[in-house]
């Protein structure tokens, strides 16, 4: 067995002690475990491809989409602010063009 993750050499002087995976589980059967995928999906309709910069759906009239789909990369925070941003921008553009 190798030792605990917060026992090993980098980790042990920021630890007091390690709570988990804890001393008798391996760190590797530990990471193999716990690891799990965690859904943000970005980019479906991204902007250059199917929406324009202003989110008008390119060959379409009058429709635009303003949600994580437009998106043109996978973004390094969490999606729903960026969400949240993009929706705002897009209402302001629309007002804006009124
Ligand atoms: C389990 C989980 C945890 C997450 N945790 C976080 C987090 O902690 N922090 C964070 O920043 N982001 C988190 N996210 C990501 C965040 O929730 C999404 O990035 C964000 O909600 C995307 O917004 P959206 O408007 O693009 O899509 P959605 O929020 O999915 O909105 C799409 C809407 O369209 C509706 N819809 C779908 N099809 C139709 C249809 N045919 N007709 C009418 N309505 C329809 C759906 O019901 C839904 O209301 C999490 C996502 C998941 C799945």
């Amino acid at each position: 067995m190798r030792p605990g993750l917060g026992r090993s050499a980098p980790v042990r002087r920021y630890a007091a002690r390690e709570t988990k995976p804890g001393p008798e589980v391996d760190a590797r059967d530990h990471a193999r475990d716990a690891v799990r995928g965690f859904l943000h999906p970005v980019g479906t309709c991204a902007i250059g491809t199917v929406v324009d910069a202003e989110c008008r759906v390119i060959g379409v009239e009058g429709l635009r989409v303003a949600d994580g789909s437009v998106m043109p990369t996978i973004p390094r925070v969490n999606t729903n602010l960026s969400t949240a941003a993009i929706a705002e921008r897009v209402s302001a553009v629309i007002r804006a063009d009124r």
